[in-house]
C-alpha cells in the first residue's frame, strides 16, 4: 500500500514538474506575434496620396475594391544550414542580430519546423538573382536542411522535404522550374545546398529540371596506362554556335561574376570537379538544360 502510494508521489511530481516546464520558445513567440500585427496593421492602412515629396498624381480618392486576395509565393529555395544542429539554426534564426530566418527547417530525423508563415517575408536569400528576379525574399520560402555543409543528407530529411515540396508546390502552383538552390540565386557569395545534395532525386518528383538522362551512357576512356576508365557522357552534341554563357544566363544564373556561376551550375548540375571550367561533357548538359528553360 505504501509503495503505491509512493508511486503515486511519484507520478503526481513528474506531472507537475512536466506541466511546469516553461516553453522555451514562449518569449520569442509573443515578440512574433506583436511584429505580425505589426505588419498586419500595415496592410490595414489606406495609403495616403498627396503627402510631401510625393510627385505622383494619385489623387486623394481612396476607392478600395474587394477583388484581391494575398500575393503568393512563387519560388522554393532551398539552403543547408552550415550548423551542427537543428536546435543551433533555431537559436540563430531567432536572434534579432543575426537577421537571418527561414520558413521552414528540416531536421537530420525528417522533423520539420515551420518559423514563418508562408505569406511573410522571410530573410533567407539576401543578395541574389534569379532571371530578372531581385528580390527573391519576395517571391520565396525558403527551406533550410540541417546539414554542416561537407555531410550527405539523410533518406529521412530528403523523404520529408519531398512532401513538403508536395504541398508547397500544390498550395501555390509554383512552377517546377522554380524549385532552385540558395548558390543558384547567389552565385558569387553561396554555396548551399551542396553537391550531396540529391537534385536529380528531385527533379524526377517534379521539383526542379533536370537534363535528359537517357541520353547518357557509359563509355571506356583508355588512360595513358592503357587501363580502360569508365566515365559517363551525354550522347547530344554541342553545336558550333553554342554560347554557354548566355545558356547560363537563360537558365537563369546571374553571369556578371561567369567563374562563380560555372561553379554554381556544377554544384547543382554536375556535383564533382567543382573547381574546373565546364570541360566537353559539362557543356553538352549544359547544352540539353538550357533548352528546357527556353
Ligand atoms: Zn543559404
Amino acid at each position: 500500500m505504501k509503495l503505491i502510494h509512493c508511486l503515486g508521489l511519484i507520478l503526481i511530481l513528474a506531472c507537475l514538474s512536466f506541466a511546469c516546464t516553461p516553453n522555451p520558445y514562449k518569449s520569442i513567440n509573443k515578440q512574433h506575434k506583436k511584429k505580425v500585427e505589426a505588419a498586419t496593421q500595415n496592410i490595414l492602412e489606406i495609403p495616403k496620396a498627396g503627402e510631401e515629396g510625393d510627385t505622383t498624381n494619385v489623387t486623394d480618392l481612396w476607392v478600395g475594391t474587394t477583388n484581391f486576395s494575398i500575393r503568393r509565393p512563387n519560388f522554393v529555395i532551398i539552403h543547408h544550414t552550415a550548423q551542427d544542429s537543428l536546435e543551433q539554426t533555431i537559436r540563430t534564426f531567432t536572434l534579432p542580430r543575426t537577421q537571418v530566418s527561414s520558413h521552414y527547417v528540416v531536421s537530420k530525423d525528417g522533423t520539420i519546423v515551420q518559423m514563418l508563415n508562408d505569406y511573410l517575408r522571410s530573410w533567407h536569400a539576401g543578395r541574389g538573382k534569379w532571371g530578372h528576379d531581385t528580390d527573391l525574399n519576395s517571391s520565396s520560402i525558403g527551406i533550410e536542411l540541417d546539414n554542416n555543409g561537407s555531410e550527405p543528407f539523410t533518406t529521412a530529411q530528403i523523404e520529408s522535404l519531398l512532401s513538403l515540396l508536395k504541398r508547397l508546390k500544390n498550395d501555390y502552383n509554383i512552377p517546377t522550374a522554380n524549385f532552385i538552390g540558395h548558390a543558384d540565386i547567389a552565385p558569387a557569395r553561396k554555396v548551399d545546398p551542396s553537391a550531396h545534395f540529391p537534385w536529380q532525386k528531385l527533379a524526377e518528383e517534379g521539383y526542379g529540371l533536370w537534363y535528359d538522362t537517357h541520353m547518357v551512357t557509359e563509355i571506356g576512356i583508355p588512360d595513358k596506362n592503357g587501363q580502360y576508365i569508365s566515365k559517363e557522357i551525354m550522347l547530344e552534341p554541342v553545336p558550333s554556335h553554342f554560347n554557354p554563357k548566355e545558356a547560363l544566363r537563360i537558365i537563369g544564373y546571374d553571369v556578371s561574376d561567369y567563374t562563380s556561376a560555372i561553379r554554381a551550375f556544377k554544384i547543382h548540375f554536375i556535383q564533382k570537379n567543382l573547381d574546373s571550367d565546364l570541360d566537353d561533357n559539362d557543356l553538352r548538359i549544359l547544352h540539353n538544360l538550357y533548352r528546357k528553360y527556353l
